[in-house]
């Protein structure tokens, strides 16, 4: 007897730290579809750990916007900031396997570090790889500077990490199509990540596996800027035991000059277009969904 497939759950993961632009909408719909086609479910996180820059407002407008395309989720929606235990626990069992350790330096120190080292080694995202400098703190050091209450970020220790894996790790791709690929997974170039930052108690990274996870996700569609993350996804996975959803990193939504969108150039949002008397079939038409 054949195993019962169990049904498709695919979802789409906005943070609220701004209003949707068209990748958004495009994301969103090849969730949608996807889970539609596959006959599935269609989860919708808000994806708000960064206290900072999440707003009421933006997760208000992102129901209203996607709402007003056609797309219904399922409810209560997960919200991450609800969630913070959930991931200090993963944080622990990755203390207790020895692969992650207290990091006190600020981003301006690790700048400093690496100044002037023209050949630095950077990660995808173009950031300088993290030196190590507490890495090779001595204990009494660093049981000192905890004792004193001061704030550390928690790092992978990503040699170590990847050290202690079994086989080689990897993760299907889909691309915008059907046709598998089997990518190889390659963490080492992102160095020693944070995976809980110094405010909140998990980072991206962590708090994206661990909802894949418990949501029970099969399929992630979002965009091509975080392929190159799925190998962190991918060894977190592997070391908390959790298992892996299909990849379908999918092409970027440019504007004009053939830039990536961004709330920070200003590119147009969903909520100007609409004012502007776009349709929700006029966005499907922009982002290539005609
Ligand atoms: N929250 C992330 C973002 O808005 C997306 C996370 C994901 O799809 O894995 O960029």
């Amino acid at each position: 007897m054949s195993e019962p497939q169990s049904q498709p759950v695919w979802r789409f993961a906005p943070s609220p730290n701004g209003l949707l632009h068209l990748g958004h909408a495009y994301s969103a719909l090849r969730n949608f579809e996807g889970a539609r086609r596959s006959g599935g479910r269609f989860l919708l996180r808000i994806e708000d750990i960064d206290v900072v820059r999440s707003r009421p407002e933006y997760e208000a407008a992102i129901y209203e916007d996607l709402a007003w395309l056609g797309l219904e989720w399922e409810t209560p929606v997960r919200r991450q900031s609800e969630h913070l235990g959930e991931y200090a626990l993963a944080v622990d069992g990755l203390r207790n396997r020895g692969v992650v350790y207290p990091c006190f330096c600020t981003r301006g120190e690790i700048a400093r570090g690496v100044e002037g080292k023209k050949d630095w080694p950077r990660d995808p995202d173009g950031a300088p790889l993290y030196p190590g400098t507490c890495k090779r703190m001595k204990r009494e050091q660093r049981e000192a500077f905890l004792l004193a209450g001061r704030h550390a970020a928690m790092r992978l220790d990503m040699p170590d990490a990847c050290a202690g894996l079994e086989q080689t790790l990897g993760w299907r791709e889909f691309g915008e199509g059907e046709e598998r690929r089997d990518v190889r997974a390659e963490p080492q170039v992102w160095g020693d990540v944070i995976v809980a930052r110094r405010d909140v108690p998990t980072s991206y990274h962590l708090a994206v596996v661990i909802d894949d996870a418990l949501q029970g996700v099969t399929d992630v569609a979002r965009g091509m800027d975080l392929f190159h993350a799925t190998s962190v996804h991918r060894l977190l996975q592997a070391l908390l035991d959790l298992p892996q959803p299909n990849y379908r990193h999918h092409r970027l939504i440019l504007d004009d000059d053939g830039g990536k969108l961004s709330k920070s150039k200003g590119s147009a949002t969903l909520r100007d277009l609409r004012a502007e008397g776009a349709t929700p079939t006029d966005i499907r038409r922009m982002v290539g969904l005609a």
